[in-house]
């Protein structure tokens, strides 16, 4: 993006309005591509607390050289905006002018970050899980839940929903949108959803494994999503040992993704990872075996922020109606 005609601002309803699923899909995937062929790559993240308002705050950031975008998502976590009427996460995107580094744009991060991560999971979905996948099964039902599965009801022709949530209550949030897409609904119990379900995403903020290794049925594909964070934690560590792993950037998975404590164990080594880029750029065959249980770790990298952020800039100065301000 140049900065040639000044500086663009693009707020939340804005991309609300502008970026649909579909793109977010298909701006991850590419990023996802160039990521694993060297052509685009994440610097190191900074997060901090504050000491301040309770408050997380830190930066990610990244360069895609084949696809132009060079920025910064910053910001972070504070717990007590809900009481403010507030989203708890806050964030915003500065993308820069690549030749020059000048500021181009300046995108609200909000709604993209939930729209980017549901777009993981669902790139996920489309490479990995089996073509005859029927039945979906979520676990955790939070704000990002129904991004997670509204994303990955249109990868494959599934006939209905199983969900479980460490908080029953919040399980309607799911219904809702079950029902809204035209698919059964079933409240499960962990057992129960392993042995239904084709398909599971976790998105929780989870800090012990919520499904076992002996409850999955063979041929199961695995988006895990919540765990972000050091110590965080959703499946079993004999699952992650015991299936094929995919990730957005290995560095991650091993450090702050689902691989950590598997990694930590000795269970799974680091080579044993890759990074979903290469089956997206047919350079490794993803799943090989109609039982083969896949699991992709989709830890949330800045370069899927900056490449959503860069489709809802374009799309609002194509269409003339991001805000502009002079440099
Ligand atoms: P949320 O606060 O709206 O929902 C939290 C979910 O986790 C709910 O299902 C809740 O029941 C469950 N939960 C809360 N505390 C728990 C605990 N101690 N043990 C087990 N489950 C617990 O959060 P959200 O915005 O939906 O985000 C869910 C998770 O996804 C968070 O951990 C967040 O950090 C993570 N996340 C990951 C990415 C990524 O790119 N991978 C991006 C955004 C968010």
């Amino acid at each position: 993006m140049t900065s040639q005609d000044g500086l663009l601002i693009v707020g939340e309803d804005l991309c609300k309005q502008l970026v649909g699923r579909q793109q977010a899909v298909d701006a991850v995937q590419s990023v996802f591509g160039a990521m694993a062929s060297g052509g685009a790559w994440n610097f190191p993240v900074v997060r901090e607390a504050l000491g301040y308002a309770d408050a997380l705050y830190g930066f990610k950031s990244g360069f895609d050289r084949e696809g132009q975008v060079l920025g910064v998502k910053s910001g972070g976590y504070w717990p007590g905006n809900a009481e403010k009427n507030l989203t708890n996460h806050q964030s915003t995107v500065f993308l820069f002018d690549p030749d020059t580094g000048q500021l181009s744009a300046l995108v609200g991060g909000n709604y993209l970050t939930a729209v980017r991560t549901a777009a993981s999971s669902a790139v996920s979905i489309a490479h990995l899980a089996r073509q005859d996948s029927k039945v979906l099964g979520m676990v955790g039902a939070g704000h990002q839940s129904a991004f997670q599965l509204r994303a990955a009801a249109e990868q494959r022709a599934f006939e209905k929903v199983v969900a479980w949530n460490p908080h029953p209550d919040m399980l309607p949030r799911l219904a809702t949108v079950a029902e809204e897409i035209g698919l059964q609904f079933e409240a499960v119990s962990q057992q129960e959803l392993g042995a239904q379900a084709d398909v599971i995403i976790t998105i929780t903020s989870a800090f012990e494994p919520l499904l076992m290794n002996d409850w999955i049925k063979p041929g199961t594909h695995l988006a895990c999503m919540g765990t972000d964070t050091k110590g965080k934690q959703e499946v079993d560590p004999a699952l992650v040992a015991a299936a094929t792993v995919f990730t957005d950037e290995v560095a991650q998975s091993v450090t702050i993704g689902e691989a950590q404590h598997a990694i930590n164990s000795g269970a799974v080594s680091q080579d044993q990872i890759t990074p979903i880029g290469a089956v997206i750029n047919g350079d490794h065959p993803g799943r090989t075996s109609e039982d083969e249980i896949t699991l992709f770790d989709g830890t949330g990298v800045g370069l899927q922020d900056l490449a959503v952020a860069s489709v809802a800039a374009r799309l609002a100065d194509e269409a003339g109606l991001a805000q502009r301000a002079a440099l």
